[in-house]
Order: C-alpha cells, then sequence, then structure tokens
C-alpha cells in the first residue's frame, strides 16, 4: 500500500502519520524531517536546504525527488509506504510518477486533508515538536501530560524556526500556490479522498483508516 497525505502546513498531516504508519505497518517518509535532520546534523543536503525552509519556501525538486527515490528504494518500503509532505508541486508529483512506474508500483489513494486558514495558524504558531523522537503536540490542542516534555520518550519539547507567524503566513502562500494544484492531478487520476481536516484529531483518524480499510479489501 502507496498512500500519499496531502494537505497545507498544520493540517494534521504527522499527526495522523504517526498513528497510520503504525496501524498500517507502513514505511514513513517525510521529506519535512528528512530535511531537517540534513540541516541539524549540517550534511551537504543540509547546507543547500537550509535557507529556502528557514524562508517557508519550497526546497528545488531535484532535490528532494532524489531524497524520496532513494528513500522508497529501501528494503522497509516494500510491505508499504506513507509519503507525508511529498510531492509539494505538480513537477514533483510528474517524477513520483516516473519513479514509481520504474519500481513497478503505484500510488493507492491520496488522502486530502481540507483545514480553514484560520485553524492552520492557530495550529503551526501553537505546534511544539520533540527534539529527541520528533513526536508532536500542540500547546492547547494536544498538550502534552507534562508542560514541554515528551509523553512518548521524555525529551524536551520545541517550536520550530519556520513555525513564527511570519513565516507561517509565507508557507501557507507557497502551499496555495505551488501545492494546491495537486488536488486537481489526483483528483483526475482518481486518486482523491478529501477528509474533513478541521475535526479531532481521532474522527479524522477514524475517517481516513475507513478509506485505507475499503483499499485493502
Ligand atoms: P502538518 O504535518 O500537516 O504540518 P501537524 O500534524 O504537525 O501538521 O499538526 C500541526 C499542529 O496542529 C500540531 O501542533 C498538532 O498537534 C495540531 N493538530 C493536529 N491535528 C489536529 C486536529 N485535528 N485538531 C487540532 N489540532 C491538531
Ligand atoms: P514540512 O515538515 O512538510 O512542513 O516541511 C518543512 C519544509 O521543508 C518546507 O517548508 C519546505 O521548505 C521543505 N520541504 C519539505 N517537503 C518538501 C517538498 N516536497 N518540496 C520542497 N520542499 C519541501
Amino acid at each position: 500500500m502507496l498512500i500519499m497525505l496531502l494537505g497545507p502546513p498544520g493540517a494534521g498531516k504527522g499527526t495522523q502519520a504517526e498513528f497510520l504508519v503504525k496501524n498500517y505497518n507502513l514505511a514513513y517518509i517525510s521529506t519535512g524531517e528528512i530535511l531537517r535532520s540534513a540541516v541539524k546534523k549540517g550534511t551537504p543536503l543540509g547546507l543547500k536546504a537550509k535557507q529556502y525552509m528557514e524562508e517557508g519556501q519550497l526546497v528545488p525538486d531535484d532535490v528532494v525527488v532524489g531524497i524520496v527515490k532513494e528513500r522508497l528504494a529501501d528494503p522497509d518500503c516494500r510491505q508499504g509506504a506513507l509519503l507525508d509532505g511529498f510531492p509539494r508541486t505538480v513537477a514533483q508529483a510528474q517524477s513520483l510518477d516516473q519513479v514509481l512506474n520504474d519500481l513497478g508500483c503505484k500510488l493507492d489513494a491520496v488522502i486530502h486533508m481540507a483545514v480553514e486558514e484560520e485553524e492552520l495558524i492557530a495550529r503551526l504558531t501553537g505546534r511544539r515538536v520533540c527534539r529527541d523522537c520528533g513526536a508532536t503536540y500542540h500547546i492547547k490542542f494536544n498538550p502534552p501530560k507534562v508542560r514541554n516534555v515528551c509523553d512518548q520518550c521524555g525529551g524536551e519539547l520545541s517550536q520550530r524556526e519556520d513555525d513564527s507567524l511570519a513565516t507561517v503566513t509565507e508557507r501557507l502562500a507557497v502551499y496555495k500556490k505551488q501545492t494546491e494544484p495537486l488536488i486537481d492531478y489526483y483528483r483526475q487520476q482518481n486518486l482523491l479522498h478529501t477528509i474533513d481536516g478541521n475535526q479531532d484529531i481521532d474522527a479524522i483518524a477514524a475517517q481516513i483508516s475507513a478509506v485505507l480499510d475499503k483499499l485493502s479489501q
């Protein structure tokens, strides 16, 4: 099963992914996470990506396509994978089609999570992420049991640099212009399943599960 989560920054893709990869035994491919880890380690990839990410812009297509192509060839992806935050442009989607074609597989579903802009801003500016395991929280909507401490590993929570109000505004504009056209791209391929992402976390998880359960029947 190869599934993609499509939606604006803050839609809840990472939050749902945590549950989906466990329940459906999928390899997790988040280009944002791979890039953040490269920036943190100061690798050549990280040095290339850093400025784009800080400014809320997209990293060039060839760079992210290269990352995903390599990752999809990993053995753990054979049983199935969940793409989060990739593709983000029509050019990336076309490259993905080519890569999957070469690997002899295809996307099974695109889960599009639609959320109102005001809600996205509230979610992103209140997001906190574990420095150690990457688990995602929200100061109001999904707080940890102990303030600033990860429930899962005890790590310290921090705010992503690109979750400041100014960068969030830019990222939402970039989504509208460069990523939203993918909704039509995947609708035309009959792969699109739109979920109301304004609901609470468990309700969204239940609706995504219903889509995936139907696919695997
Ligand atoms: P994305 O990966 O799409 O950018 P995240 O999963 O990181 O989004 O979620 C963004 C923020 O919103 C996080 O702080 C998360 O805890 C919170 N969040 C996620 N889903 C919901 C929801 N359904 N209702 C309220 N807050 C949510
Ligand atoms: P995310 O964690 O998905 O919110 O991504 C964080 C940042 O990483 C984005 O704002 C981009 O700068 C970069 N990024 C992640 N995925 C992609 C992608 N598919 N294409 C281009 N840039 C990306």
